[in-house]
Parts: C-alpha cells; sequence; structure tokens
C-alpha cells in the first residue's frame, strides 16, 4: 500500500461539534494504527488543553497546535532529523514565536487600545467573560504561542492594530469572542517539513489526505493530496480549491470515519500485492 499520512481537525471533525464525542470514528481510528498510518491533530487547540484529550484518543502520533505554532514530536517518534528542543518530554519544532516573546513585541502596541489580554487576567476574570468551568479557564490561560485579547475598543481601531501588529511580523486572528495575535503562520505553515520528517523514514512514496470542517482548516485541505471537508451542523462548508476535495454528508465523526475508510479501502484495492 502507498504510504499515508493523514492530518485531521478536532473540533466538528474528529470531534462531534456539541457533545465532543468521537465514538463513530474509533474503529477507524484502529485500522489506521493496524495499517501504520500515522494520523497527525492539527489544530487551533493549546498542547495544554490536547493533553488528556490525547490520552482518550489513544493518540501516538505528532501533532499541531495553536493554528500551525508548533509540531510536537512524542518521545520514539520520527528518530533522527535537527536536533530539536524538548518541552515537558516531546521534542518540538516551531514555527512561530514563543508568548513570551510575542507579549514583548505587542506590549508597546496595546497600550494604545482599549482590550484586555489573556497574560492580564486570572482564572476568575476569564470565567467571568467566557463562563468557562474553572479547570477548562485555567487550561484556556497556558498558552505557548498566542495572545487572545477582550476588545473593546472599535473596528477602525482593531484595523490599525492589525496593520501594526502585522508590521512586526506577527498576525491578528479574529475569533468568535477573542481577537487572537500569533505568529504569521496557518495549518498549512509545518506540514512540508513534517512530511520530510516521514519522507526521510522511508523512500516509498507519501501520500497526504486531511480533513477539517473551518475557514482555518482551508490551508491544511489545500495543501493536502486529497481533501476532505466534514460537514458541519453549524456552518457552510468553507471553499476550498484542489485537484481531490470531497465534502461528507454525514455531520462529524461519522462523515470522518466513512470518507478515510473510502481513501483507505481505495489504497488497497491500488495495491493488491502489498
Ligand atoms: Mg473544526
Amino acid at each position: 500500500m502507498q504510504r499515508l499520512l493523514v492530518y485531521t481537525d478536532l473540533d466538528g471533525t474528529l470531534l462531534d461539534h456539541h457533545s465532543y464525542d468521537f465514538g463513530p470514528a474509533l474503529p477507524v481510528l484502529e485500522r489506521l494504527e493496524r495499517l501504520g498510518v500515522p494520523w497527525i491533530i492539527n489544530t487551533s487547540k493549546t498542547f495544554a488543553e490536547l493533553r488528556s484529550l490525547r490520552q482518550r484518543l489513544g493518540h501516538g502520533h505528532p501533532f499541531i497546535v495553536e493554528n500551525g505554532a508548533a509540531v510536537y514530536l512524542p518521545a520514539g517518534c520520527l528518530p533522527g532529523g535537527e536536533e530539536l528542543p524538548e518541552e515537558q518530554g516531546l521534542r518540538v519544532r516551531r514555527f512561530a514565536p514563543e508568548r513570551r516573546t510575542l507579549l514583548e513585541r505587542i506590549a508597546p502596541l496595546l497600550a494604545d487600545y482599549e482590550c484586555t489580554g489573556f497574560s492580564q487576567m486570572n482564572v476568575a476574570e476569564l470565567q467571568a467573560c467566557t463562563g468557562l468551568a474553572a479547570e477548562d479557564a485555567r487550561r484556556a490561560l497556558q498558552r505557548n504561542y498566542s495572545e487572545p485579547l477582550l476588545w473593546r475598543d472599535s473596528e477602525l481601531a482593531l484595523e490599525h492594530l492589525s496593520a501594526r501588529v502585522a508590521a512586526c511580523g506577527l498576525s491578528l486572528l479574529r475569533g468568535g469572542r477573542f481577537v487572537h495575535v500569533m505568529g504569521q503562520v496557518d495549518k498549512a505553515t509545518p506540514m512540508p517539513w513534517l512530511g520530510a520528517q516521514y519522507a526521510r523514514q522511508s523512500t516509498a512514496p507519501l501520500q497526504t489526505l486531511a480533513l477539517g470542517d473551518g475557514q482555518n482548516d482551508v490551508a491544511m485541505l489545500e495543501a493536502a493530496d486529497r481533501a476532505v471537508i466534514v460537514r458541519s451542523p453549524t456552518h457552510a462548508p468553507p471553499a476550498v480549491r484542489g485537484r481531490s476535495v470531497t465534502l461528507t454528508d454525514a455531520l462529524g465523526p461519522a462523515g470522518w470515519a466513512r470518507a478515510v475508510s473510502a481513501v483507505l479501502d481505495q489504497l488497497i484495492t491500488e495495491a493488491p500485492d502489498d
């Protein structure tokens, strides 16, 4: 079988949009493990937010955090290659400045606007403006590569800040509730580097499959050989260009499972000698 590398978003893709359930995808995750197909989590979530989730998923492969900011390689994964720094027992390849660098760069700018950054909030203050449970709020504050801002200034002021942030090598992303200051990265940024690490392990050709449901998945979907847009119960599918783009009929993890199964069936049929 041709070697396959799977990149997957979490919320609304592998995880149900409302319940975060991934039950419908479990048999296919097990099939990927049996076939030795790495599945890379590619999410806007943070390292801290992924810790228990990866345990529940039984995930032992590399994972990409905070919208392409960094790739973490679990112990023993993709040996050799360049020397990488370690963080809590995992090797990390960073593609964006770390948060303390980011905060140093934006502190002089933020003084000119009406806004509050996560770095200025404690758990209780974040709970008050989000309604998050204490444990979730505590985890949300543990970010490594981005600074969410509670914006209270005008739209014009936000455009002004956006230009100033870009001038210092950073970018500004509008989320639902917060404006995020982050590096100039997206979910596709780490893919060539990670692909090269897998290419080092074997000479067999490598094909990539990416699955996502949202606007912040578009770069990842367009960077993959095959793209699957997972249908969402809450928003229209994003526009994705590419040679092989499909949209699932089923929502969330059920759509995910059927789409990955179909690709595996096809690759196995194409290589009957394996
Ligand atoms: Mg999503």
